[in-house]
């Protein structure tokens, strides 16, 4: 079998893909509130296509799936997807990411589909805080959605909180105290800039070692979690003694993770992204529906994966945003 490797000998293992550029949510920093043009639905990928890119890329050495959007949840069938999905040899992580407003409904369903874990975006836990930052009203829905998932068996549940300065940034203790609470990993991100991140300016993105000083001071000291159990991944993780969950830190702007960079992205219409700041795209629908062979959709990725750049710029003069919103993106 020969692995997905790009040019700087990464090997890539990890396929992201956005199954709808739908959202039940308008997130400030991801949509404005009368939403994104959307798709066309004939352009978006079906089931069946995206299976079949997913059981080419688990032959060429992808052992791990996570499922994203826009919102996943709200695309009709999900549950039977993912059940496809984790039946792919090969596959022995799949995953989740969702706003969590419809998890307390499908959680079993999720799991029962074999679904092995969830991550749940959630930013504030004050719900008029909530509502202006997703223009939803859906904080109570979502803390149940976690607290069933958990119960559900879909762990460690991953709480992914985006910090903004003056929006949310006083809430960073109360999200780390969740992990003496509960077997819960919180992990901060930091605010990216993206097309929709309309009031992103480099001083509003905090950059996780402050934020970690700030923890450390009002709680107590972070230790290196143990990082051979559990999924390695860019955040670099932590647990205050004793605890039963863990805080987490992922820094794409401040301390980038680009040399371990392993993922490859499928969006909602059929384009290999690979890199999430980059607006290089390989078209793949094309292929999956003009009756080319899978050798040929094969080629695809592995050209894809020759293009993956070596690193982002965003610190650098010649940045651009993407043209494409996060959620047209599959974050
Ligand atoms: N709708 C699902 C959700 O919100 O979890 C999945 C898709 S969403 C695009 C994936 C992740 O991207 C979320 O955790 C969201 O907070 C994050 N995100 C969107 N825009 C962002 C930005 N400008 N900076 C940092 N994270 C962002
Ligand atoms: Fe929707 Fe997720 Fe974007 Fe929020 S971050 S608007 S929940 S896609």
């Amino acid at each position: 079998m020969e692995e997905l490797k790009d040019t700087y000998q990464r090997r890539i293992d990890y396929l992201r893909i956005s199954v709808t550029d739908r959202c039940n949510l308008r997130c400030v920093y991801c949509m404005p509130p009368q939403g994104i043009d959307l798709m066309e639905p004939q352009g978006i990928l079906r089931y069946e296509e995206l299976m079949r890119v997913a059981r080419i890329a688990a032959g060429h050495g992808v052992t791990k799936i996570r499922v994203t959007g826009g919102e996943p949840l709200v695309r009709k069938g999900i549950g039977e997807f993912l059940r496809d999905l984790s039946s792919i040899p090969g596959i022995d992580d799949l995953s989740l990411t969702t706003n969590g407003v419809l998890l307390k409904e499908y959680s079993q369903r999720l799991k029962d589909a074999g679904l092995k874990r969830v991550n749940v975006s959630l930013d504030s836990m004050n719900r008029e805080r909530f509502l202006k930052m997703t223009r939803g009203d859906n904080l109570k829905d979502v803390l149940d959605g976690i607290e069933t998932a958990h119960g559900a068996g879909l762990v460690p549940v991953k709480i992914n909180m985006v910090v903004i300065k003056d929006f949310n940034d006083d809430e960073v203790v109360d999200f780390a105290r969740l992990s003496l609470e509960k077997p819960y990993h919180v992990r901060f991100i930091e605010y990216m800039p993206f097309n929709s991140s309309e009031g992103w300016q480099r001083d509003k993105c905090l950059p996780a070692r402050q934020l970690k000083e700030v923890i450390e001071a009002r709680i107590a000291p972070l230790e290196p979690a143990d990082t051979s159990r559990g999924c390695a991944g860019p955040a670099r993780r932590f647990k205050f003694r004793d605890a039963p969950g863990e805080v987490g830190f992922i820094s794409p702007v401040s301390e980038h993770f680009c040399g371990s960079c392993n993922r490859l992205r499928l969006t909602a219409d059929g384009k290999l992204r690979t890199c999430l700041f980059s607006d290089n795209e390989i078209d793949i629908r094309a292929a999956l529906r003009d009756g080319s062979s899978d050798g040929a959709v094969e080629a695809l990725l592995f050209k894809a994966v020759k293009e993956k750049p070596e690193r982002h710029h965003i610190n650098e003069n010649i940045f651009k945003r993407c043209s494409r919103t996060m959620s047209l993106i599959g974050g």
